[in-house]
């Protein structure tokens, strides 16, 4: 590798520890990046980049350096409304909650929760997310533009089911196609390509099969991505069995249909039996792991048995009325915990080597970008792939003594160990500030917008307490 030439645009990171998460799983013990624009050109041990260049460099001596996490679940459109639907059963959480708040919103809603949003996946060490289906996809789309993220937008797509809002009701299968097709259009590749355009299916108890198949075809047309909750409850399994004709659930009738292939990233997926992961893993598709939703609101996925069986399995939030946090750190911690756990249900004894931290930090870096499609430019900290990177200072009561740099990571860093991320080359967060945003101009956006949002939805919290 030879010296670059153009000066202002090289910025070299150095003395760090790095942690590649590239296929040989290298870490540099004193390591040196260096980017140009957008791009890594060099990265390795400090002694052997360092004479290449003589540019100023940045000193990170004791940091860690990684690269970029990927959360590939996420609703931003719901971020207003966290803590509107706590301990409450899941029928009163959509019927009377969600979906009224959805279906009320604007399209500066949905554009001040995606930053509101944002602001917490960065603080968390997120530089790229998988939206899950929202509504307003123009308003997410200008919010992304601002924060300096990476996404993969989707619009919540539903053209079927009881007890929906009227406008959603309303909306016919051609309507839900050509909305996406023109979005797609306008902003696919938009944000010097930091945005890409999904199709959503919302979930299979709100969409008719010529949907699915359409959904499939125009996927494969646009060659582009689909993001859909998959098996989450007993009962869709039940209803897909009875209404669908097949044995087992939405897995196995998605096999049927053929809508199963590497393309699609399958929410949650929690409901599976043996033969559906293996037709998961036989067709590519791609699962979102979201383990604080999981516990609680839908059950334990089989997440061993699918990563044994060589399915690609990331790490998501999912929205902030299902889990409240937005911090993917969070979310590594509780995958560890939660799958180690579930062993006790599933095989009948404790197993605390199920799910090792290498693996979680996996799940949350390369295994993120190849669910949303984009590991051959992100996912890792390699030559030629794109800089989204996240420093984390461990110097603090959290994170010390560190013995197993690679499992403090995963089983000590709190979302406060995450200093600075930069994504596509520019520093979004320096020294735990947000640089692309005024958080506090955002937080008081938010506080204003959501109030007026669940007033105009009727939506009111009951008191648990005797408030004075
Ligand atoms: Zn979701």
């Amino acid at each position: 590798m030879e010296a670059t030439k153009s000066n202002s645009s090289i910025v070299i990171l150095h003395n760090a520890m790095i942690v590649t998460m590239d296929s040989q799983a290298r870490v540099y013990r004193n390591g040196t990046i260096v980017i140009q624009n957008d791009t890594i050109i060099a990265v390795g041990k400090s002694l052997e980049i360092l004479p290449q260049f003589s540019h100023e460099v940045v000193d990170l001596r004791g940091q860690i350096i990684l690269p970029g996490f990927i959360n590939t679940h996420v609703h931003t459109s719901q971020q207003l409304a966290r803590g509107i639907a706590d301990d409450v059963d899941l029928l009163t959480w959509l019927h009377g909650r969600i979906w009224p708040y959805e279906s009320n919103m604007t399209e500066e809603d949905s554009y001040i929760s995606t930053l509101l949003c944002g602001i917490e996946l960065i603080h968390s060490g997120v530089t790229c997310f998988a939206e899950a289906g929202g509504q307003h996809l123009s308003g997410m789309a200008s919010a992304v533009e601002v924060l300096g993220l990476r996404a993969c937008l989707t619009e919540s797509i539903m053209d079927c089911g009881e007890g929906l809002p009227a406008s959603w009701a309303a909306r016919t299968t051609e309507e839900c196609m050509k909305s996406q097709k023109d979005l797609f259009v306008k902003h696919h590749n938009s944000a010097d390509g930091r945005i890409k355009v999904w199709l959503g299916i919302r979930q299979i108890m709100n969409s008719t099969d010529r949907l699915l198949a359409e959904t499939r075809d125009t996927a494969k047309e646009l060659e582009t991505g689909i993001h859909m909750h998959i098996a989450e409850i007993p009962y869709e399994n039940q209803l897909i069995v009875e209404t669908r004709g097949v044995n087992h659930g939405t897995v196995t009738y998605l096999e049927k249909i053929k809508f199963l292939q590497n393309n699609l990233l399958a929410a949650h997926t929690v409901w599976v039996n043996e033969k559906e992961v293996d037709c998961l893993s036989k067709a590519g598709v791609k699962v979102s792991h979201c383990p604080a939703a999981a516990m609680r609101m839908l059950g334990f996925a089989p997440i061993r048995e699918m990563l044994s069986a060589g399915v690609c399995v990331s790490l998501g939030t999912d929205g902030a009325p299902s889990n409240n946090r937005m911090s993917i750190v969070d979310e590594m911690y509780l995958a560890s915990l939660i799958n180690k756990g579930r062993e006790v249900f599933s095989r009948g004894t404790t197993d605390p080597t199920a799910l090792p931290a290498e693996t979680i930090l996996r799940m949350a870096t390369i295994n993120g970008a190849k669910s949303v499609l984009w590991d051959k430019e992100i996912g890792s900290l390699e030559v030629g792939k794109k800089a989204d990177i996240v420093v984390v200072n461990p110097s603090s009561w959290s994170m010390m003594p560190i013995h197993d740099c690679i499992s403090s990571l995963v089983y000590c860093m709190r979302t406060e160990n995450i200093v600075s991320v930069m994504c596509n080359g520019c520093w979004i967060m320096k020294d735990k500030k947000i640089i692309t945003v005024d958080e506090e101009k955002v937080l008081s956006m938010a506080k204003h917008a959501s109030a007026e949002l669940l007033k105009r939805a009727g939506i009111q919290i009951p008191n648990r307490m005797n408030f004075l």
